[in-house]
């Protein structure tokens, strides 16, 4: 039995097999690092989420092309979501939006589309558009929350408040096809275990369709490596992560799809904690899913609205 409502069991549900995602760098910047919002960027920004700068300099074509390639060589995969992961995907003109996103129109096996943004970044108009590809894709918004603390915010230097996350989630659930997913940060030094299980009630009582949650780690050459180095918080450790996730999504509803439950980076690039890379994501899923089995519970089960 799953005790989570995860990701790929979401996506067979929906299709009958298994649907495989190609990221994609469309070449957008963020309001947060061009003076728009904030310089600098989030305290933890590593090329806008994007560990492949080589992506960039290709088309957003040729990247859904050679992303298919690959992952059907891998996988055998047939059906395919394009993931505009890289920075803020909503923020350019309307029409500039448009020519980019429809290039999904051009691959006859995708069948989804996802976009990656900030909570201050999705205007109407842009909501609009998103939604006109749900009568023939499955479209997810993904929304950077991290944490539904707005000291927390500060200390990240999000350039946003929580009342824009709130704002953008009522506006994004006016667009019923719309589907909506949120990614949370556990771990920050802002933060007691209690303040982090009040962001799983926050989103719960939000009933957003999906959520993305993993720990803070630090990557090299961000600002936040500079206050680490410089302060020396503690990085949340293997173990302990375990048991918040699992506290987590306990409080999360049960229709809630969990999309990501732990974060990768580079191994080069990794300040910290040291499984917080490719080698350790399938055991650190394999620690939750024990931790849900040894508790004998599931995600729901202190769901409380
Ligand atoms: S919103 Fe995303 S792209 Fe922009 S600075 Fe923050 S992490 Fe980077």
């Amino acid at each position: 039995m799953e005790r989570y409502y995860s990701y790929s069991r979401y996506l067979r549900e929906l299709f009958g097999t298994r649907v495989y995602r190609v990221t994609v760098d469309a070449g957008f910047t963020c309001p947060n690092r061009d003076g728009t919002k904030g310089r600098g960027g989030c305290i933890y920004c590593f090329s806008g989420s994007d560990y492949d700068p080589e992506k960039r300099r290709k088309s957003v074509r040729e990247q859904i092309a050679q992303g298919i390639e690959r992952v059907r060589r891998r996988y055998k995969a047939e059906k395919f979501l394009v993931y505009f992961q890289a920075y803020t995907n909503t923020y350019g003109p309307l029409e500039v939006l448009r020519s980019v996103y429809d290039t999904i129109r051009e691959f006859p096996e995708v069948v989804g589309l996802i976009v990656g943004t900030r909570p201050d970044c999705v205007p109407d108009p842009v909501l609009e558009l998103l939604h006109s590809y749900t009568s023939d894709y499955l479209v997810w918004v993904e929304l950077g929350l991290e944490s539904a603390h707005y000291r927390s915010l500060r200390w990240m230097n999000r350039g946003h408040g929580v009342s824009d996350f709130v704002d953008a989630v009522l506006r994004i659930k006016r667009f019923k096809a719309l589907n909506l997913c949120v990614h949370v940060i556990l771990g920050l030094p802002t933060e007691d275990r209690e303040d982090m299980l009040e962001t799983a009630d926050f989103l719960a009582a939000l009933k957003v369709d999906g959520v993305k949650i993993h720990p803070l780690h630090v990557i090299r050459g961000t600002e936040l490596e500079r206050i680490y180095l410089e302060e020396r918080f503690r990085l949340l450790e293997l173990d302990e992560y375990v048991e918040l996730a699992v506290d987590f999504l306990e409080r999360l509803p049960k229709e809630t799809v969990i999309q990501r439950l732990t974060g990768e980076a580079p191994e080069e690039l990794l300040v910290g904690p040291y499984w917080c890379t490719g080698r350790y994501k399938n055991r650190v899923i394999q620690l939750i899913r024990q931790e849900l089995e040894e508790r004998d519970t599931f995600q729901g089960a202190k769901y409380r609205f």
